[in-house]
């Protein structure tokens, strides 16, 4: 069923998708309606069906499901008006930033904070984003608003910690400690882990501090690795 969501408009896809099952929550309907698919793939003859694409420099935009997935299950965790959550949100292996802009149409007043090892993804995320008309930089109040930053994301990104939410969008072989320190109490992480056979895992962090760890269903991400592993500039 997940492959046969796709539509011939974005906003037939995420219809698609919703009839389908694979999206359950109005709100996540509604943040990727927002999100026009088009505006981060570079064939758009496949941008609105719901499966991977290669965007370069070794990384693939993942399948719209697997974003939807990735939102309901941190969902509850969001930080929005009138929730216990008031943390940031990070958006490990950021890639095309497609998922970067549904956190932010989800939370639009947390700043979320997207992370990619490798320079030219982080500049086709940062032209892909402002076609999509995605607010760059921390919003006036300094909050809201979306940062692409290029670094290791197995180390996290410490000045804007904590995070309500981490998503992680290339597998680990295992969790990095530095993102389960920088979860905020409470806070949710859905990361990737394995290799060879990957699984998605739930990191839950309580609001004293306890970490809880939940094997959730099996997947297929490239993998969190070294830039230089990944991609080798021709330079
Ligand atoms: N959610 C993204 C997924 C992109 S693929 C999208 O749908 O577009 C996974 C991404 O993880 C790639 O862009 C890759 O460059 C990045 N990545 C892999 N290892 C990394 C690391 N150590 N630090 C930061 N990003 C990493």
């Amino acid at each position: 069923m997940a492959w046969r969501s796709g539509g011939r408009s974005n906003a037939e896809l995420i219809d698609n998708m919703v009839k389908n099952g694979l999206i359950i929550s109005p709100q996540i309907a509604e943040a990727m309606r927002k999100v026009d698919r088009k505006n981060y793939v570079p064939d758009q003859m496949y941008a609105y069906e719901d499966s991977p694409q290669r965007i370069g420099f070794g990384a693939t935009i993942s399948a719209p499901h697997m974003h939807a997935h990735a939102c309901e299950n941190l969902l509850s965790f969001l930080p929005v008006a009138n929730s216990p959550h008031t943390g940031a949100i990070l958006d490990v292996g950021s890639g095309s930033g497609y998922l970067t802009a549904v956190l932010h149409h989800l939370a639009p007043h947390s700043l979320v904070i997207g992370i990619d090892h490798i320079q030219g993804l982080v500049d086709q995320s940062i032209s892909n984003l402002k076609k999509d008309g995605v607010p760059l930089g921390p919003g006036k109040d300094g909050k809201g608003g979306v940062i692409m930053i290029c670094g290791d994301g197995r180390k996290g990104s410490p000045e804007h910690a904590p995070f309500s939410i981490i998503h992680v969008g290339a597998a680990a072989p295992e969790i990095p400690q530095p993102l389960i320190d920088q979860l905020a109490k409470p806070g949710r992480m859905f990361i990737p882990v394995g290799q060879g056979s990957q699984d998605i895992w739930q990191i839950d962090k309580s609001d004293t501090g306890e970490v809880t760890k939940k094997k959730l269903f099996g997947v297929m991400y490239v993998p969190l690795t070294d830039a230089d592993k990944q991609w080798k500039s021709e330079l």
